[in-house]
């Protein structure tokens, strides 16, 4: 590999964005990929193996970022490259049933304590929409309540972000969404179950279900207050309605049984997605056989999907859960992230920079901050300009994190000693170098 300076590499990745540009809307496919809350130009990758990416400019970097928390065995696994290997040659869609589905659905439904019955889609989006679906159809109801600044995907009435008070209805977040396609989504705040019981006061008869993140992983990491989860099931009990967890990033996540088991509580629908597809397009919902029941083609609520259990996405998800049951990394991988973390907290203690670092199991994210983290759209744009200087100085240095404060940075069984040992350098550097 040829070695180039910083400048030339730079250039590079900034031609390769605005190419991008000229073909893709905003040079990106996914709007979290476009650098907008770090600024600069975002990194192409060339390929990526175990804990590392290499980049278009031939550095290789400590990737944080991991898909966005969906390969839990790191890049390239050699189990999943090989089974995608034999797959592909047995052809790549069929548009006709596979017995490989049913045992990625048998996989979920033995880790998933409150799954019996799964539909595999083609994204975690799709996953959430249909068990939204399932819910409205089963209950009869409209309603869903949601809660702000938890993430469901990018479908029309999940798009809304809290109004000013608990009861408000929804606002869509979005430009293109018609007002009336929001107008069943309540919104109350996240961890606050006064806040909820005061949206089932008054819609209660009308709520078809609530949705969470059970573990919040898309406004920094924001673990669920003592009770809070326990409080949803008994108000959903108490109102028929159905309570659904999003597990799309905490499923095979946090434990092999996702969220739902290591508390102890028992959701009515599941939502899985990226890790449950190895790092190729895949989702899932499931629940009850006597809820799942009113699904087409057995009921009245349809839901489709051409590629929906693509024979090698489920490849790749099987080989992933197999490997995960198998190894039972959940322990270890919280045991190295919270050896980072603590990391992070002293390079920044020393140096006497405020930081917030929130983690869970294998996720955390950092704040330079001495706020709250449920504050986070007050932030001051002090903080976002600190947390800029040190994404920029990480990224120099060899460690991409994902780029905004506010999305999770993921750990894999791939990130070794070694990772670590570089990533505290390169932290230390970019606290000490940098005035935050
Ligand atoms: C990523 C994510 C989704 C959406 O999944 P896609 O595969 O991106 O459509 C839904 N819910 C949560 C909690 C997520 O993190």
């Amino acid at each position: 590999m040829k070695k180039k300076n910083k400048k030339e590499a730079t250039q590079n990745h900034a031609m390769l964005f605005k190419e991008a540009s000229r073909y893709l809307v905003g040079g990106v496919n996914s709007p979290v990929r476009s650098f907008r809350s770090v600024g600069g130009d975002p990194v192409f990758v060339k390929q990526a193996k175990g804990s590392k990416i290499q980049v278009e400019d031939g550095r290789t970097l400590i990737d944080y970022c991991m898909s966005w928390g969906a390969l839990i065995l790191g890049h390239a696994h050699p189990e999943v490259v090989k089974a995608l290997e034999r797959a592909i040659r047995n052809g790549t869609s069929y548009g006709m049933p596979t017995r490989l589905e049913t045992e990625l659905a048998r996989l979920i439904a033995g880790a998933i304590p409150s799954v019996e019955q799964v539909r595999l889609t083609s994204s975690g989006t799709e996953a959430v929409m249909g068990a939204v679906r399932v819910a409205r159809a089963h209950t009869g109801r409209d309603k869903v309540l949601k809660f702000e600044g938890c993430y469901h995907g990018s479908a029309d009435y999940l798009l809304v972000k809290a109004g000013s008070g608990a009861t408000t209805l929804g606002i869509p977040d979005s430009l293109g969404v018609p007002a009336d396609f929001s107008k069943h989504t309540l919104v109350a705040p996240y961890n606050d179950l006064a806040g909820t019981r005061a949206v089932f006061h008054k819609y209660g008869q009308e709520i078809a279900a609530v949705i969470v993140e059970p573990v919040a992983g898309n406004m920094g990491v924001v673990p669920p207050e003592p009770g809070f989860l326990e409080g949803l099931r008994k108000l959903c009990d108490e109102h028929g309605a159905l309570l659904i967890f999003d597990e799309v990033i905490t499923g095979f996540r946090l434990r092999y049984g996702g969220v739902q088991d290591l508390f102890g509580i028992r959701p009515d629908l599941t939502c899985l997605g990226k890790i449950i597809g190895g790092g190729m397009p895949l989702g899932a919902f499931g629940g009850r056989r006597e809820v799942m029941k009113v699904l087409a083609p057995l009921g009245g609520a349809y839901q489709a999907g051409t590629l929906s259990g693509n024979p090698i996405a489920v490849t790749a998800g099987i080989i992933t859960l197999k490997c995960l049951a198998r190894s039972r990394p959940y322990r270890k991988l919280a045991g190295v992230t919270k050896k980072l973390c603590e990391g992070i907290q002293k390079a920044a203690n020393a140096e006497g920079v405020k930081v917030r670092i929130n983690t869970v199991g294998s996720m955390f994210t950092v704040f330079f901050t001495g706020l709250k983290v449920r504050d986070y759209k007050t932030a001051s744009s002090q903080d976002s300009a600190a947390f800029r200087k040190f994404y920029h100085a990480l990224l120099q240095t060899g460690v991409y994190f994902a780029p905004s404060p506010y999305e999770a940075n993921f750990l894999s069984v791939a990130h070794g000693e070694k990772d670590l040992h570089r990533t505290l350098q390169a932290v230390r550097r970019a606290i000490q170098t940098r005035e935050m």
